[in-house]
């Protein structure tokens, strides 16, 4: 899988810039540390003597092995003496040595002459992101997510607020082999708002999570298809590939045979493995058959969760209340 040179960049940046941060934050306190404490500074330069001693031992023959025993003993009660001082200042051997967000390669992205998973996590998550829709995240969450508009149709209260439900719920378990969701209704009822719901929870809880309009994808999948733009190099991957795939607004996309047929195969081949995947729609199954055809159809109403929404179309309501 290759990245674009963007990509690369930022996840160097993003790693240099944990990795100062645990180096400086880890000075900081060893320097106020020392200064606060000056017998702790004693004891650090009186460790390195002791070790450079036991070496001086070994070279210097007699009894070795009672002068090491010495030196051990002398660096163990001088490092226990440390490890008190360092709780008499509130502090812990984590705070004085830096605390990088992977130990495994120190936050460099290399470990053992290889690229660590940590960086190729953030390359792929970064890619996620660049591919992503720039939408509203934060400002669709689940407790953003009101009722009221329902209110005045019991029917559609009583379904909304079990979907509502589901949705928590859904987020809350979360996993790579979570199931699929198909929402489904006109268009101003929400369904944007708790898949992005879900997609923000998804993302807390570190998943690689892909999201936007059935439009978008389609049109970077042609692009990619024909190779017009190097940087969506690896959309139809990382779209089958993702954790998470929030498919908006799926039938509003400007169709052709190509797009119908990229989009049943990414939809497909996360279903062969097992990765969950967010369809909304305004198509019912119908809807659906008639734009990608049986196949397809049977494929989602055998393995999607169907929630069909309910209601009067929210933005209406708002721009009337
Ligand atoms: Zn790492």
């Amino acid at each position: 899988m290759s990245y674009d040179s963007n990509v690369n960049q930022a996840a160097k940046a993003e790693l240099e810039r944990r990795r100062k941060l645990a180096e400086e934050t880890a000075r900081r306190n060893l320097e106020g540390f020392l200064q606060g404490c000056p017998r702790a500074g004693e004891i650090r330069r009186e460790l390195a003597a002791n070790a450079a001693g036991a070496a001086r031992a070994v070279l210097s023959g007699g009894d070795v092995h009672k002068a090491l025993e010495q030196r051990k003993e002398r660096g163990m009660a001088l490092r226990r003496e440390y490890e008190e001082l360092l709780g008499e200042c509130g502090l812990t051997r984590r705070d004085i040595e830096p605390q990088y967000t992977c130990p495994r390669c120190k936050d460099t992205g290399f470990a053992d002459g290889k690229l660590c998973g940590c960086y190729k996590a953030l390359r792929r998550n970064l890619a996620y992101r660049n591919m992503s829709a720039e939408l509203p995240l934060d400002q669709c969450t689940f407790d953003g997510f009101s009722l009221e508009y329902y209110r005045n149709d019991p029917a559609a209260y009583g379904r909304m607020q079990s979907i509502l439900r589901s949705c928590r719920e859904y987020a809350e378990n979360f996993r790579a082999n979570s199931p699929n969701l198909l929402f489904w209704g006109g268009t101003g009822l929400g369904k944007t708002h708790l898949s992005l719901a879900i997609a923000n929870s998804a993302l807390d809880k570190g998943f690689g999570v892909v999201y936007g309009s059935a439009q978008r994808f389609a049109v970077a999948l042609e692009r990619e298809r024909f190779g017009r733009d190097n940087s969506i190099e690896g959309t139809s991957v990382n779209l089958k590939e993702c954790d998470l795939l929030i498919l908006d607004d799926l039938g509003t996309e400007f169709s052709s045979a190509y797009s119908n047929a990229a989009i049943y195969d990414v939809v497909n081949a996360r279903l062969m493995s097992g990765r969950p995947t967010v369809i909304s729609t305004n198509l019912g199954l119908s809807g659906l058959e008639e734009r990608y055809g049986e196949r397809f159809t049977s494929r989602i109403a055998g393995n999607y969760a169907l929630l069909g929404f309910m209601g009067k179309d929210v933005r209406v309501q708002k721009i009337q209340s």
